[in-house]
């Protein structure tokens, strides 16, 4: 069924060439264009003039020519023993493995996330990703219930058939590894819709995974969402839509998939707390709190800590230290190892940012502890933005409920432990959040209180392959990256009762 390892690293795009690489989609086993002939140019954050690829621009048909691959790969895929798709999801981590380097320079390039603190992780956790849902492929398992010699009453765990991954541009690579070796290994066939800001790495890791896998299995979409994610959505050949993305995008995904009676799983956007208890004025926590800022991610992150709630106590001196570190970070090109913050994706986002910035900044009563646009060495023609602290927040303004996704983070007092509390889910999101204290009780009675799908105690950045991931409230409908998120979110139950006598 698949082909055996490549044991050398395999030929890679050269992005150095002056001529944006034209990409196809993949359909069927095939690279093809759109039927319309259409193509979207992608412009890399790092100079908004230059144009490193050509996609597809699909639409409702190409969507139906990926469905219709998918559905006919459904059989023979979802009947094979689950020893054949373990196996091709080793090939392709094998595989993955040796392009590592590549695929975090084309992230860097694409997304404008930085290549030693995001976009290299990043790509080694997707090959790491591949093993651990290898290693769950026997985990489809049935129960048999206890009813007696005369009767055999069991259950069996199927696929649900043809998925639609929907993906967001903030990590793609990250995100395409929550969805596709859970949804195939588990027995379904994939269609995967790249986001059109960052598709490339999606493209080249279709191209790895394509030659371990039966034509059909996986299918990679490119083009805008109104036009061929929404036709994915509303296909009835797609019988789970698993998205990620905003939470606006997300509820009307939510709704028009929910109208046919498809499955559907949301990891959306958030707005999270963090934590610091009046014990926790130290260095080490300054670190950790960094990094929930996500602001080695131009704050381009769901899980981003971007409500930070100082005790009293502690307030000014922990800020202290904080803007100290973040005043030494580095915004840069991603492509270099020195650069700690790369760039924000596309003008839109940065103007978002800027929008946001100055609603903050004209609320009566607010503080800057940190502003580093001023000092930043690098701009045009690049979507470079410096952190930004702001300070004496209230958790009712603009930027502290909604997600800003940049580099924003706002500060909030807090005295006892009921308040922050209160103010913590005081929020329509609930996907991450983060406790810092060195009493274990008052840290895990906290987190326990927290809304949220994903709490942290006192670390900023353990994203570990297997957890379970995904948010509560506004913040999204499921849980992938797991064993239960691989069960709940791809199979679905058969019971069968048979009378033996
Ligand atoms: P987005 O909602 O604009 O787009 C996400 C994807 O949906 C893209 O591929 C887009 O083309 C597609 N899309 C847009 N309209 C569609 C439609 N009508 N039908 C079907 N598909 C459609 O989000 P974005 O700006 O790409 O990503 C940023 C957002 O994603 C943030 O809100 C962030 O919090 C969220 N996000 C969440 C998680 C998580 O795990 N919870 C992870 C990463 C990003």
């Amino acid at each position: 069924m698949t082909t055996p390892p490549t044991t050398q690293r395999p030929p890679f795009p050269d992005f150095g060439a002056a001529e944006p690489r034209d990409y196809r989609m993949l359909i069927g086993g095939e690279w093809v264009t759109a039927v319309a002939g259409e193509t979207i140019e992608v412009i890399t954050p790092i100079d908004r003039h230059r144009v490193i690829a050509r996609t597809p621009r699909g639409r409702a048909e190409d969507a139906d020519r990926a469905v219709t691959a998918a559905r006919a790969a459904y059989p023979a895929w979802s009947r094979a023993v689950f020893t054949d798709r373990q196996r091709a999801l080793l090939r392709i981590a094998d595989d993955l493995e040796l392009m590592v380097e590549d695929l975090a320079r084309l992230t860097s390039l694409d997304t404008g996330n930085a290549l030693r603190t995001q976009a290299r992780p990043e790509a080694e956790l997707l090959v790491q990703t591949f093993r651990y849902f290898a290693g769950l492929a026997g985990e489809r398992k049935g129960v048999t219930l206890p009813t007696g010699d005369d009767a055999l009453s069991y259950t069996r765990r199927l696929p649900l058939g043809v998925v639609a991954g929907i993906l967001p541009w903030n990590s793609p690579l990250l995100i395409a590894a929550f969805k596709l070796p859970a949804a195939i290994v588990s027995g379904n066939t994939l269609v995967l819709k790249a986001a059109e800001d960052a598709p490339t790495t999606i493209l080249e890791l279709a191209e790895v995974c394509q030659r371990h896998l039966p034509p059909g299995v996986l299918n990679v979409l490119t083009g805008y969402g109104p036009e061929v994610g929404e036709a994915l959505v509303q296909h009835p050949g797609v019988d789970k839509v698993s998205f990620t993305g905003s939470t606006a995008t997300g509820s009307g995904v939510a709704a028009r998939a929910g109208q046919r009676l498809a499955h559907v799983s949301l990891e959306l956007g958030g707005k999270s707390p963090c934590v610091v208890f009046p014990d926790s004025d130290t260095d080490e926590v300054v670190d950790q709190v960094l990094l929930a800022t996500r602001f080695a991610r131009q704050g381009q992150s769901c899980t981003s800590g971007s409500r930070l709630f100082l005790h009293e106590d502690v307030h000014d001196s922990f800020l202290d230290k904080l803007v100290a570190k973040v005043s030494r970070l580095r915004v840069g090109d991603p492509r270099e190892e020195t650069s700690d913050i790369g760039c924000i994706i596309n003008e839109r986002q940065w103007q978002r940012v800027q929008g946001y910035l100055d609603d903050g900044l004209a609320q009566e009563g607010v503080g800057v502890a940190y502003d580093g646009r001023s000092a930043l060495t690098v701009g045009e023609p690049g979507f470079y933005h410096a952190p930004v602290i702001l300070t004496q927040v209230a958790n009712d303004w603009r930027i502290a409920r909604e997600e800003i996704f940049g580099p924003v983070l706002s500060v909030l007092r807090w005295r006892d432990e009921d308040e922050v509390v209160r103010m913590a889910n005081d929020s329509h999101y609930g996907l991450a959040a983060f406790v810092f204290s060195r009493d274990i009780g008052a840290a895990l009675r906290t987190a326990h209180r927290i809304e949220s799908g994903w709490v942290q105690v006192n670390q900023g950045g353990g994203q570990q392959v297997g957890q379970s991931y995904g948010g509560m409230k506004a913040s999204g409908q499921g849980r992938e990256f797991s064993l239960e998120g691989m069960l709940e979110g791809f199979t679905q139950i058969q019971q069968v009762n048979v009378r033996l006598t």
